[in-house]
């Protein structure tokens, strides 16, 4: 069950304490797309993560790591100034594994951050890097994550009765 387990959690990307990060080593962070950064029916990079990330960009190295199409990541990775990576395959890690064993940082350096447990935080643990988890920004959501969110309630009851994770309770 550990492997569902992220390091940290909070409710969104606006709410992570990234100076803690820094202190922590954290030089790369991993984002996820939908439901982390955007709504799944934003066109466009929101005010608000603009601003953020353009924060972020002078202490961290930036990445979106999306299991979305090129198209609709990279218009959100231009518009936010960072690189991007589409059709991930989270929570398949080989090829994210092999792309940040080949980044130059160490694993202890990198997090992901995204708001699928089954995803982000099982593909970030099977790396071994630090992995974050923040609320779905929205309640609309594609249909393959719709259904891994059945699984993911699931997983999160077992968690719950096991003490190691409640949703809600948010902790860094
Ligand atoms: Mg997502």
């Amino acid at each position: 069950m550990e492997k569902y387990v992220p390091d940290l959690y909070q409710k969104n990307i606006f709410e992570i304490n990234y100076k803690n990060l820094s202190s922590r080593g954290i030089k790369f962070l991993i984002f996820d797309l939908d439901n982390t950064i955007a709504l799944i029916t934003d066109r466009h990079a929101s005010e608000e993560a603009i601003k953020l990330f353009e924060k972020l960009k002078k202490k961290f190295k930036i990445m979106i790591a999306s299991n979305s199409i090129g198209v609709r990541v990279k218009v959100f990775a231009t518009e936010l100034g960072i690189d991007y990576r589409s059709n991930c395959r989270k929570p398949k890690a080989k090829e994210l594994e092999q792309f940040v064993l080949n980044s130059g940082y160490k694993l202890s350096e990198i997090a992901i951050i995204g708001d699928s447990m089954m995803d982000d935080v099982v593909c970030g643990n099977r790396i071994g890097i630090t992995t974050i988890l923040t609320d779905q920004l929205g309640k609309k959501e594609f249909i393959t994550a719709y259904l891994k969110r059945r699984k993911e309630r699931k997983v999160q009851k077992k968690l719950r009765d096991k003490n190691l994770f409640t949703k809600g309770r948010y902790y860094e």
